[in-house]
C-alpha cells in the first residue's frame, strides 16, 4: 500500500503527521492484547481536514482508523492492515452548552471527564461515565456505545445522543438526528451510528442529552458468605420498585487481589455488594438505601456499611474503584487480560454466571474473575495469566470459548459495554449469526470499499489468538 505522505501533510500540516518508528508503535496498539503498527498517524483539527483525508483514502483504497484515547479493550484501534490512523484528540472543542434544552454539543476528541467539569457550574452532567472516563473521548465512546457504573440508572450512551454529524467514507459530511428528544419517523441512523466502531463513519460532533446533577448521594457495602445471596439480592434489587445509581459486585478473587496488592483488610468472603442512591431529596435517596438494606439482610448479608458524605463514600467505593489496578498486579510475573471482559447475562443469572466464570477458569488453569456491573447483568472477566507462556494462551482461548458458550446459552450477550473489534468478535458472530447479513449490507452500503476500520465486528477474523501480532513475547 502506498501512502502519499506529502499529500497528507499538506491537509494537516507537517507535524501532525507522524510516520516514525516510535510513534507507529505507540499508535499500533490500545489496551487489548493486540498490536500491528500503522503505516501513518495523521492529526487532524478541523472536519474539512477529516473530510480531505477520507477522501484521499478512498480513492487509493487505504484502510482509516478512527482513533480517541485509544483505550478500547479489544483491539478497536489496532490496524491489522496498516493504513492511517486517524486520531481525533484535536478535534475537541465543547462548542455549546444550552442549559434550557439540556443538550450541549461536542467535538469528538472532548474527553468525558472534561465535559463534567465544564458542566458542573450550570448543575448538570453527562452521566455513565466509563471507568476510563479520565482519558476516553466522547467521539470514542459513542462508536462504543460505552457507558459506566451508573448504566443501571442513567443508561448507556445510546440513550443521550440526540444527533451527531459523521464524514461518510466517500468523504460527505451528514447531519443525523437532531435537536430535540423527540425524533419519530424513518430510519434512526444516528442510532445505527452509535456502536459502529468506526466502521460506518467517522463522528466530527455530536448533540448529547444532559441530566441535572444529583443533591444527595448515599453509599453502602454488603458482605456475603455465599455468592448465591449476593445473586439474590441483586436480582430482587432490580426487581424492586427501588433505582439504585450503582450496583455492582466484587468476587472472592478481587478481595484476594485488593487484600494481597492493596492491603486494604476486607473480609475474605466470597461476594461483596456495592450499592448507591442518588435523587433530589434527602429522605427519599435514605428511605431508598434503607430499602435495599433490608434486601440484603433478607438474603444474609452482614457488616453492612453505609455512608453519604464524601469521605465515607470513597472509603466505601475505594476496593471497588481500586480493582483493576489491583488485579494488573494479583500474582508476580501474570499480565490481566481482557480477552471476555464485559459480557452480560439476565440479572437472575448473575451469581451462577460468576461461579461458571470460577470453574472454566479453575478447568483450564488460568485465573478468571467476575466483578462488574451486576445491576445491568454485566460482569468484568478478567484473564489473569502468565502472558508469554503459549499453554496459556491455549488454555485462555478454550476458557474465553467455555464462557461465552455459557452466556449465550442464558440468552446473554458478548459485550455489554466495552465493544467487540477482534477479541470479541468469534463470539458475537455466533450471537448474531442471523443478523450478521443485514449488518454487512449496510457496511457495503455505506462503506463500499472497506476503508472504515476494516476487519473489525462482523469482518474480524475467526480467531482472535492469531489475528494479530499478540503484545506479548510469545510464539504461537
Ligand atoms: C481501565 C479501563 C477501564 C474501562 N472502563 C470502561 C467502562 O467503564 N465502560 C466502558 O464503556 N468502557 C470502558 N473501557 C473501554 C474504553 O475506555 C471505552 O470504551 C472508551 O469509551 C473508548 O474511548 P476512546 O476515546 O479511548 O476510544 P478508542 O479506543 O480510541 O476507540 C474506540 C472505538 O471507537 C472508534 N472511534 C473513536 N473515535 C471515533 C470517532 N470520532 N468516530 C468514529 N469512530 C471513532 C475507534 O475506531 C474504535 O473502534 C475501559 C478501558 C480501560 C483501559
Amino acid at each position: 500500500m502506498e501512502i502519499d505522505v506529502e499529500r497528507l501533510k499538506e491537509i494537516v500540516g507537517e507535524k501532525n503527521v507522524r510516520d516514525n518508528i516510535a510513534d507507529l508503535y505507540v499508535y499500533g496498539s490500545d489496551s487489548s492484547v493486540h498490536e500491528a503498527n500503522p503505516s501513518v498517524v495523521v492529526r487532524p483539527e478541523t472536519i474539512e481536514e477529516v473530510q480531505e483525508i477520507v477522501r484521499y483514502a478512498n480513492a487509493e483504497l487505504i484502510p482509516v482508523i478512527a482513533r480517541g484515547a485509544g483505550s478500547g479493550a479489544s483491539g478497536h484501534t489496532v490496524p491489522i492492515d496498516g493504513g492511517i490512523v486517524m486520531d481525533l484528540k484535536r478535534i475537541n472543542r465543547i462548542l455549546a452548552i444550552r442549559p434550557r434544552d439540556i443538550l450541549c454539543k461536542v467535538e469528538p476528541g472532548v474527553v468525558w471527564d472534561d465535559l463534567n467539569r465544564a458542566l458542573q457550574p450550570y448543575g448538570l452532567w453527562f452521566p455513565s461515565a466509563p471507568e476510563s472516563g479520565r482519558i476516553a473521548t466522547i467521539g470514542g465512546a459513542i462508536a462504543n456505545n460505552g457507558s459506566g457504573v451508573r448504566a443501571i440508572k442513567y443508561g448507556t450512551m445510546r440513550d443521550y445522543v440526540l444527533g451527531m454529524k459523521v464524514v461518510l467514507a466517500n468523504g460527505d459530511l451528514v447531519t443525523l438526528g437532531a435537536d430535540t428528544r423527540a425524533q419519530a419517523s424513518g430510519y434512526q441512523l444516528d442510532r445505527l451510528i452509535v456502536g459502529s466502531e468506526g466502521t460506518l463513519g467517522i463522528i466530527v460532533e455530536a448533540t448529547l442529552l444532559l441530566r441535572h446533577l444529583p443533591k444527595f448521594r448515599a453509599m453502602g457495602m454488603a458482605k456475603f458468605n455465599k455468592l448465591e445471596d449476593a445473586g439474590e439480592t441483586i436480582s430482587d434489587i432490580v426487581a424492586s420498585e427501588v433505582t439504585p445509581s450503582l450496583l455492582e459486585l466484587v468476587d472472592d478473587i478481587a478481595i484476594t487481589a485488593l487484600n494481597k496488592t492493596l492491603n486494604m483488610n476486607l473480609p475474605q468472603v466470597e461476594a461483596i455488594v456495592v450499592y448507591e442512591c442518588d435523587g433530589r431529596l434527602k429522605e427519599a435517596v435514605n428511605y431508598d438505601m434503607e430499602t435495599i438494606k433490608e434486601v440484603c439482610e433478607k438474603h444474609n448479608a452482614f457488616g453492612i456499611e453505609m455512608g453519604s458524605d464524601a469521605k465515607e463514600m470513597e472509603r466505601i467505593y475505594s476496593g471497588r474503584k481500586k480493582l483493576f489496578a489491583a488485579l494488573s498486579r494479583y500474582r508476580e510475573g501474570f499480565v490481566c487480560t481482557s480477552l471476555a471482559d464485559d459480557m452480560a447475562v439476565p440479572s437472575s443469572k448473575i451469581a451462577e454466571c460468576a461461579r461458571k466464570i470460577h470453574e472454566i477458569g479453575e478447568r483450564n488453569h488460568v485465573v478468571m474473575n467476575a466483578y462488574g456491573h451486576c445491576g445491568i447483568g454485566l460482569l468484568h472477566t478478567k484473564i489473569l495469566m502468565e502472558a508469554t507462556r503459549k499453554e496459556q494462551w491455549e488454555n485462555a482461548r478454550r476458557a474465553v470459548e467455555e464462557v461465552y458458550d455459557y452466556v449465550r446459552s442464558v440468552g446473554g450477550t458478548t459485550s455489554g459495554e466495552h465493544g467487540i473489534a477482534i477479541s470479541k468478535a468469534p463470539s458475537w458472530k455466533k450471537e448474531k449469526a442471523d443478523s450478521l447479513q443485514m449488518m454487512k449490507a449496510i457496511k457495503m452500503a455505506l462503506d463500499p470499499n472497506n476503508i472504515l476500520n476494516p476487519h473489525k465486528l462482523m469482518d474480524a477474523p475467526d480467531d482472535w489468538v492469531t489475528a494479530t501480532k499478540l503484545r506479548y513475547p510469545v510464539e504461537l
